[in-house]
């Protein structure tokens, strides 16, 4: 499928400052991991009634949501609501080490603390890509403007060597993350769900935030790095202003949420810190239209780089994306009930 080059006019993150490769679209994907906290454990076991082994088949992929051939394709955002029936409610607990207990203690009653933690929160998953962008490339190579620049509306992601592309990879992880999210009582609203065509444009996935007044947002990525290179990374939010562009009030709240991001991701998973790029597994940049113009506190991860054989192999693997699920879940459960 037509690629179009990774840089600074792709959402995803920008190359490393030591390698800015013009890649090929279509060789580069990140990965995403999966989650940790013990807590959580409790919690599944105790609403379920079962005690799913980490990565067990619980973690099966949600099912596909409508054809991204479906004809809406109209350019507004799909925003859409989710409802607890429209994703699996399995979420495997994990036996991992962590003891951080946001809202919920170990050894309480079964359930009670995780169905109500994030009742009234609203969370904003953005699935990077779309898998039907590469059939659009006249729709997503519309410049739109990002405040300080003007940028493609979308690019197609990259994939891994075998063909799994980072849309596939970035939508089957949010849903993932949706469902244990909403089994935490969260309102979750994905900025698309496999419902339209291609995009929506970054501009949109940005507004999508404020539409449905979100507490937090994450988008969710795969890398195309270097081959040589691995290892996951979170972008956190430049402050910008200019334009359309002001997202002062939400630069300290997004590196919190980074922060908290990356120490869930990396417990959940154990994938290590990017190697090729970023700074112990953090970024800052003002390129990336999705942190430039939202309103609410938002970060981007790059899961994995999907161009590296050792991170292709996990971000295919189911297992490895309910984790991958639980740590993004688990992070956004720790911002929105901590401080
Ligand atoms: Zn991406």
């Amino acid at each position: 499928m037509t690629r179009t080059t990774n840089g600074p006019q792709d959402e995803t993150p920008r190359r490393s400052r030591l390698l800015r490769t013009t890649t090929v679209a279509g060789a580069v994907v990140p990965l995403c991991l999966a989650g940790w906290l013990g807590w959580q454990a409790v919690a599944d076991r105790g609403r379920d009634g079962t005690a799913a082994a980490r990565g067990a088949e619980a973690a099966a992929p949600p099912s596909p949501g409508p054809s991204s051939g479906s004809p809406s394709a109209s350019a507004s955002p799909s925003v859409s609501a989710d409802t607890p029936n429209s994703t699996p409610n399995g979420t495997p607990g994990t036996t991992a080490p962590g003891t951080a207990t946001p809202g919920s203690t170990p050894g309480t009653a079964p359930g009670t603390a995780s169905a109500t933690v994030l009742a009234g929160r609203t969370v904003l998953l953005d699935p990077g890509h779309n898998p039907g962008n590469a059939a659009h490339t006249t729709e997503i190579n519309r410049q739109v403007d990002i405040g300080n620049a003007r940028k493609e509306c979308d690019t197609t992601g990259t994939s891994t060597n075998a063909g799994y592309s980072e849309a596939e990879y970035s939508l089957d992880v949010s849903r993932r993350a949706r469902a244990i999210l909403t089994a935490r009582g969260a309102t979750v609203v994905l900025v698309q769900d496999g419902d339209r065509p291609w995009g929506p444009c970054i501009d949109e996935r940005a507004k999508a935030g404020t539409t449905a007044h979100a507490d937090a947002a994450v988008s969710v990525h795969g890398d195309g790095g270097p081959p040589g290179g691995s290892g996951f990374h979170v972008i956190m939010p430049a402050k910008v202003v200019a334009g359309r562009a002001d997202n002062t009030a939400i630069v300290a709240p997004s590196n919190r949420l980074g922060l908290l991001l990356r120490d869930s991701f990396h417990a959940a998973t154990g994938e290590p810190y990017a190697d090729y790029i970023a700074s112990q597994g953090l970024d800052t940049r003002s390129d990336l239209g999705g942190l430039n113009l939202s309103t609410v506190p938002k970060v981007f991860i790059e899961c994995g780089n999907m161009r590296n054989s050792a991170d292709a192999k996990r971000m295919t693997d189911p297992q490895w994306r309910q984790q991958a699920a639980q740590g993004i879940a688990d992070a956004l459960t720790a911002f929105l009930t901590t401080r």
